[in-house]
């Protein structure tokens, strides 16, 4: 056979490049070796098709994101150009030449890389889309034909043909085995979509092959959309816990839980690579930049959570008001109450036996703050709004128990504060102090579970066998300084500072070094610091010990702390059997129940010293289970009320009212009556009142108006619920009729007395009666009035709404709570008025 060679052919063109062969072909373009002889150098030149109409804009625009990068890891672009003219027009691109194969056809040459050594080369790929995803670019197309290597064995990053903006939208393109399953449901890309494409990436680095490796599309795009992908069990070398902790991140399905962009997934590969080394050797735990370096990191990460912006901004709220001296305890109660979960959850913590001696059984934030004082109730608050935030994962017993243990050290610690320690806030201080201690151990446990796992099998290595474990057991503080980059505590400081909690406090989570001395230190934030430190390592102790065991153990450092307490020891143990009683009913106050045997069990009460649980109170009752009789088309004032006025239509139940809206009015009644005996401020019995109302229907807002003396007008003095000081100036009622003008609704009602519920405030006819004031600047379409009148005088209006028209349904019952509610305003004034 003979062999028939082609003619020698002049060498092809375009522009001044000569074209060699062809390197690579794909949908849009083939990639030539090519020669330009002006610079004397090979340079990869990108034609593209000859194509009717071809969008001129879209390769213009790949050349021009390439331009704008300009880093060490992604393939250069010299030259944009079009060859030819009019219907042959054909553009081109021209490329540094990259020598080696594409990351596909190396990966076939040389086979799987060991862990260590795929994420040391993913590293360079990453530090360049980390540019591009902050230059706001999207990839969009990582898989390996477009990671070519060069003669130095880097990886280089090349085709951005399909990049975008990050949050354009865009035509799903791209390969669908190494697409996100957002792509594949046409969501708009985000830097999230490269993030997947890498986790995927690294994969298959470690495996030689792709991870989804389903030949039909379908399939692919089934798996993708429909799996949790993850590493298999079996890997060619062992893949450690954490990196695949890591990747399992990386492609999570909703992007929401994926790393945001590049930058994070390299820091946290990053961190990967480092720790197990200097876990063992690091002593002085890094340089204060790199660990402001590595806060920052994990700030940005748990951001990225969709709950820490809401525990931040709850925790600072409560600070805020704790925190500035003219605001007052009702601020305190507003805050409190704007969360539903947590008023419940404190209430039922209020009503446990050692809050509740306080006396009987307490319904309302405001009478907690009135009992319990303001810091008892922050403390309380802030303490709950971490159980709270982490809830929908307090079934894990990991975090349920390390919740306990810093539940235990706060109460321990209030236990330890001798009667000596007169300071106001002193013993808040401790509980908190001590508590926050764990700050730290608590939000990476949360956070970062994959992370903190690792930091206890470094601390406790005979409990979790696992083949690259350290034999020796590390100190806490170094396993989470080498794993995470910063200590537990440095941790919990950080997000303190950044919640702006009080110096003070911040101190006190700071645990006390060295031998504790053997009195009493002078100054009180020492003291604290020790009562802190002490609580914390008992309740430790305690945790960490078999039962018997455990309490040798307790003796022994009871007796250490002894003296820097000012106790003596044995009552430092009497202490500690109070605070584990404590516990006990605050764990189920807060409802949460261990697996039995969990180690957390070592810190409650052992069982016969426990007291019997309290019943709590304050909307925790039994639904009602009759069939509430519910008012329809009915007017709810006396018969002298318009006919126009009411209208409530009934639309079933299904509004947030609490479970048992009938048994929180009667509470909150019980409440009202127990603290007028008392003598209570009216300000405090009017707040109750507003509070009962609010938290018991599910209204959006809730206000009570008083009469000015000056004007005669019913003025907005307290507001809970949505909407800020200024709603609350809005209200402006009129008492006096005018003559000539018929009374709007409002006055007309006050003036009369009538209890009126508007069920839709929407129609035309009922909005010509509205005030302009409330239009202009309250304007729900279904509210409540119910006014007071004292000697047939009108001095004040209870005002209640909803966000929608027909929200409002009342039944009888609730309705005559809710009036003698009002009556107990009306008894209330009367008691202040002296008659
Ligand atoms: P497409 O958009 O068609 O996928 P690519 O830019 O990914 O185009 O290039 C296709 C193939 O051409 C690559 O997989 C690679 O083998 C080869 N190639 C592309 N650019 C270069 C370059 N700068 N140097 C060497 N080879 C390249
Ligand atoms: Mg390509």
């Amino acid at each position: 056979m003979a062999a028939t060679s082609s003619p020698p052919r002049a060498p092809q063109r375009v522009g001044r490049f000569e074209l060699e062969r062809v390197i690579g072909r794909g949908s849009q373009a083939t990639v030539w070796l090519a020669h330009d002889p002006r610079l004397a150098r090979d340079v990869a030149l990108k034609l593209m098709t000859p194509q009717a109409g071809s969008n001129l804009g879209d390769w213009l625009a790949e050349a021009r994101h390439v331009a704008a990068l300009n880093h060490p890891h992604i393939v250069a672009v010299f030259e944009a150009d079009v060859q030819g003219s009019g219907a042959d027009a054909q553009p081109y691109l021209v490329f540094e030449y990259i020598s080696g194969a594409s990351l596909d056809r190396h990966l076939l040459a040389r086979g799987p890389f060991a862990p260590r050594e795929a994420v040391e080369w993913l590293l360079g790929v990453l530090d360049a889309l980390a540019q591009a995803h902050a230059a706001g670019l999207v990839h969009r197309d990582i898989k390996p034909s477009n990671l070519l290597i060069d003669a130095a064995g880097r990886a280089r990053v090349t085709d951005f043909g399909i990049a975008v903006r990050s949050g354009v939208a865009a035509v799903a393109v791209g390969t669908p085995r190494y697409a996100a399953p957002e792509t594949l449901r046409g969501a708009v890309p985000t830097t999230a979509v490269d993030v997947f494409a890498l986790g995927l990436l690294l994969a298959e680095l470690m495996l030689g092959h792709p991870l989804v490796d389903d030949t039909e599309v379908p399939a692919v795009r089934k798996r993708i959309v429909e799996t949790d992908l993850a590493l298999p069990a079996q890997m060619p070398q062992p893949v450690d816990d954490a990196l695949r902790g890591v990747i399992q991140r990386a492609l999570a399905r909703d992007p929401v839980r994926r790393y945001a962009d590049a930058a994070e997934l390299r820091d946290a590969l990053r961190l990967w690579l480092t720790p197990a080394a200097d876990a063992r050797t690091s002593g002085d735990g890094g340089s204060s930049k790199t660990k402001a370096g590595a806060l920052d990191f994990l700030l940005r990460r748990m951001r990225h959570k969709t709950d820490f912006p809401a525990l931040s901004d709850s925790v600072a709220r409560i600070q805020r008001v704790a925190a500035s001296e003219n605001e007052s305890l009702s601020s305190l109660a507003g805050e409190i109450l704007k969360d539903v979960a947590l008023t419940h959850k404190l209430l039922r913590l209020v009503n446990t036996a050692h809050y509740s001696q306080a006396g009987g059984s307490i319904s309302t934030v405001s009478r907690a703050v009135a009992l319990m004082g303001f810091a008892g109730v922050r403390n309380l608050a802030l303490s709950l709004v971490l159980v709270e935030h982490m809830n929908d994962k307090l079934h894990a017993q990991q975090i349920k128990q390390e919740f306990l243990r810093a539940l235990l050290a706060g109460t321990l610690a209030e236990e330890l504060c001798p009667g000596s320690m007169s300071q106001p806030g002193a013993v808040e201080e401790a509980f908190l102090g001590a508590m926050f201690r764990n700050l730290g151990r608590l939000l990476a446990e949360f956070y970062f579970p994959e992370e903190a796992e690792q930091v206890r099998r470094l601390v406790h290595p005979g409990v979790v066998p696992a083949r690259d474990n350290p034999k020796v057991p590390v100190p806490e503080a170094r396993a989470s300084q080498s794993v995470l980059g910063l200590s537990y505590e440095e941790l919990g400081l950080g997000v303190a500072r950044h919640w702006g909690l009080p110096e003070t406090l911040q101190r006190c989570m700071q645990g006390a070094g060295g031998v504790a001395p053997a009195q009493p230190p002078q100054a009180l934030a020492e003291r604290l610091r020790w009562v802190a430190t002490a609580a914390n390592d008992m309740a430790d102790t305690l945790l960490q010990h078999e039962p018997e065991e455990g309490a040798r153990r307790l003796a022994e450092v009871g007796a250490r702390y002894a003296r820097v307490l000012g106790v003596p020891a044995p009552d430092v143990l009497g202490a500690v059997a109070r605070s584990r009683v404590r516990l006990t009913e605050l764990a189920s106050g807060l409802e949460i129940v261990l697996r039995p045997g969990a180690p957390a069990e070592r810190l409650m009460a052992p069982r016969d010293a426990a007291r019997a649980p309290t019943s709590a109170v304050g909307g925790t009752g039994h639904a009602a289970a009759d069939a509430p009789d519910t008012i329809s088309d009915v007017a709810l004032g006396p018969s002298g009320c318009e006919s126009t006025l009411v209208l409530a239509v009934a639309k079933g139940r299904d509004r947030a009212a609490a479970a048992d809206p009938a048994g929180v009015l009667a509470a909150g009644i019980q409440d009202i009556t127990n603290s007028m005996v008392e003598d209570v401020k009216l300000g405090e019995v009017l707040r109750m009142i507003l509070e009962t109302i609010y938290r018991a229907l599910g209204f959006r807002r809730v206000l009570f108006c008083l009469r000015d003396a000056k004007s005669g007008a019913l003025i907005g003095r307290f507001m809970l619920g949505e909407g800020d000081d200024s709603l609350r100036a809005a209200f402006r009622v009129g008492t006096r009729p005018v003559p000539g003008a018929p009374a709007d609704l409002f006055s007309a009602v006050c003036i009369k007395g009538a209890d009126t519920l508007i069920g839709d405030a929407t129609t035309a006819s009922m909005r010509a009666r509205l005030p302009a004031w409330y239009t202009a600047s309250v304007d729900a379409p279904a509210f409540l009035l119910l006014p007071l009148l004292v000697k047939g005088a009108p001095v004040g209006l209870i005002y209640a709404d909803k966000a929608e028209a027909g929200a409002i349904v009342l039944s009888e019952k609730e309705l005559s709570l809710l009036r003698t509610l009002r009556n107990q305003a009306v008894m209330a004034f009367r008691q202040a008025s002296g008659g």
